[in-house]
């Protein structure tokens, strides 16, 4: 689910076009201050942003050039003011498109679209890259989380895959079993151990011709795992 942040201190405003969005299946949050709106704009994962310019705090103008230097997700700004639409285009501050107050709700849906559309175009050409590991007989697709052993795609679990693409990653590097538990359930348990050996276990019995004879993970006797290339 897309999700959308409006920054806008025209409550009835930001409710009418948070109703019409949610409608079409969007995750809205609302900001009401600039300030406020331009720190949750940085710090948190947004696939689009409807910008009213006039805001309380930091403007619209402001908040469009910040996120635009750390962020390249599509920016609707609206104003009230027809005036604002040059200064945006004469700022070159690169938001995707400009609306002037009033519009109609449905109008916004249909551009939110769009450019989250057209967006994820873009963003997909980067993403249909798949990333892989391959050690001989074993693929690991990271994009697409599978994993096939000579051609054959065998069935793993999250914390499986995890731990797997976790060593294949770091290949000869030995690592307890208390790193490895730290590095893939970000947890500072000591007591939960052994769910890395079971996990292994299951992993070997996947990836491996023979478990007693691993060609992959190799047990190193009183110190961890490797991964074997
Ligand atoms: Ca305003």
């Amino acid at each position: 689910m897309s999700k959308i942040l409006i920054i806008e201190d025209e409550e009835a405003i930001a409710e009418l076009e948070k109703d019409y969005l949610e409608l079409s299946e969007f995750e809205v949050t609302i900001e009401n201050d600039g300030t406020a709106g331009l720190s949750k704009a940085l710090k948190e994962d947004f696939d689009l942003i409807v910008l009213d310019i006039m805001l309380p705090g930091t403007d619209g103008f402001e908040i469009c050039r910040e996120v635009r230097q750390i962020k390249k997700i599509p920016i609707i700004m609206v104003s009230a003011k027809k005036e604002d639409i040059d200064k945006i285009r004469g700022l070159g501050l690169g938001a995707d498109d400009y609306m002037t107050k009033p519009f109609s709700p449905s109008e916004l849906v249909a551009r939110v679209k769009a450019h989250l559309a057209s967006y994820k175009r873009l963003v997909g050409d980067d993403e249909s890259r798949n990333q892989w590991i391959e050690i001989r007989g074993l693929k690991i697709d990271k994009t697409a989380r599978r994993v096939f052993v000579d051609g054959i795609e065998k069935d793993f679990t999250t914390k499986e895959f995890d731990l797997l693409t976790f060593l294949a990653e770091h290949p000869n590097h030995v690592y307890s079993k208390e790193e490895l538990f730290k590095a893939i359930w970000q947890m500072d348990s000591v007591g939960d151990i052994a769910t890395v050996t079971v996990h292994i276990k299951k992993i070997r019995e996947k990836i491996e011709a023979d478990s007693a004879h691993p060609q992959y993970i190799e047990t190193v006797w009183g110190a961890g795992y490797r991964f074997k290339v």
